[in-house]
């Protein structure tokens, strides 16, 4: 079985912007290119998990969030990083149409998670979850993974909400280089 770090997206591998989904708007946070290919060169998969409930609410559309990860994975490329899985929750309870779901993939619950274990043969036992949110955290515990808390993003606001079994980090560098 596989060894995987799970990534939250927004505020941990890139600024947090409200509903980011244009390019143009993207930002790494520093570090994350060389955290990604530090996990990469540790032979650890690296599956993004990221909640996109814009998606549901009407402010872009799948194809966006899709073509962001394009982008994302061809900046990463320029630092010899990549990303091996990118997943996305595009579902809301009060969101539009089919999106209107009440979910089990929508962070803090485990689905995405649990849908990479079983289609990539991730032991979770043996993998991390890191994230600036305690949904993130709560996931990542729910799927009975280790987790880590970044200060980027809404984390210094969010880490006097974890438990002490979660690890507390300056950054995804930083964190990273707790794992290899
Ligand atoms: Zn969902």
């Amino acid at each position: 079985m596989k060894r995987a770090v799970f990534l939250d997206r927004d505020g941990t591998i890139n600024i947090e912007k409200e509903y980011l989904y244009r390019v143009q708007d993207f930002e790494f946070i520093p570090g994350v290119p060389e955290a990604i290919r530090l996990l990469n060169q540790a032979g650890i998969m690296v599956v993004v998990v990221t909640n996109q409930s814009g998606v549901a609410r009407g402010y872009y559309t799948e194809e966006d969030v899709e073509n962001l990860h394009r982008h994302i994975s061809g900046e990463l490329g320029h630092h010899g990083a990549h990303v091996d899985v990118w997943l996305y929750c595009p579902h809301h309870p009060s969101g539009r149409g089919s999106y209107a779901l009440p979910c089990n993939c929508r962070k803090p619950l485990p689905g995405m998670l649990q849908e990479a274990a079983v289609t990539y043969d991730i032991d979770l036992g043996n993998s991390v979850m890191i994230g600036d949110k305690t949904a993130d955290i709560e996931a990542g515990k729910a799927a009975g993974c280790r987790t880590i808390l970044v200060r980027t993003g809404y984390g210094a606001d969010d880490e006097h909400r974890v438990g002490s079994d979660t690890e507390v980090s300056d950054n995804l560098l930083t964190a990273v280089k707790l794992l290899v």
